[in-house]
């Protein structure tokens, strides 16, 4: 806990997303309370690619309070009505990488609010049929992890 809680400090001192929170890097900014901030992602998927993030550095969703990520998802809704409205979609994708391996680049944690629109090209993840008693398996390990 205190190795972590020592890593977590020295990596916000160089957090990019601290920093915008800061106002040391510009962002073009969506919205902003207290404690939350949402901005344009500077690399879109597509036009209107917002993040939303805690103000406070949390590296990822398993380090940060259930309270905090309730209000955060509520400022998620209302940003991304807006991104729908505002850029004239008709859907988005919600994403949350959360570790290297699963593509958090940034390690503050963040919502990506994506606008999609029809014929943009994306796809969404491929998925894989189970092999024989594979889902028994993982659903026992993960109900035990619980
Ligand atoms: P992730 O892979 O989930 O950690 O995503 C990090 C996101 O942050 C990427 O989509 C980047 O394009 C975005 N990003 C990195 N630096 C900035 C920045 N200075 N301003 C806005 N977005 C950024
Ligand atoms: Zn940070």
């Amino acid at each position: 806990m205190t190795l972590k809680l020592i890593l977590t400090g020295a990596n916000m001192s160089d957090c990019i997303f601290c920093k915008i929170v800061e106002g040391e890097i510009p962002s073009d900014k969506i919205y902003e309370d207290e404690t939350f901030l949402a901005f344009l992602d500077i690399h879109p998927v597509n036009p209107g690619h917002t993040l939303v993030i805690p103000k406070k550095h949390y590296p990822d969703i398993l380090d940060a309070p259930a309270p905090v990520l309730c209000d955060l998802l509520q400022v998620v809704k209302k940003v991304a009505a807006a991104v729908q409205k505002g850029t004239e979609v008709q859907g988005f994708n919600l994403g949350v990488n959360n570790g290297r391996v699963a593509g958090q680049i940034v390690p503050h944690l963040h919502f990506h609010i994506m606008p999609r629109r029809e014929g943009d090209g994306y796809k969404l993840w491929q998925g894989r049929p189970y092999q024989a008693g594979e889902a028994a398996d993982i659903s026992e390990k993960i109900r035990k992890a619980i």
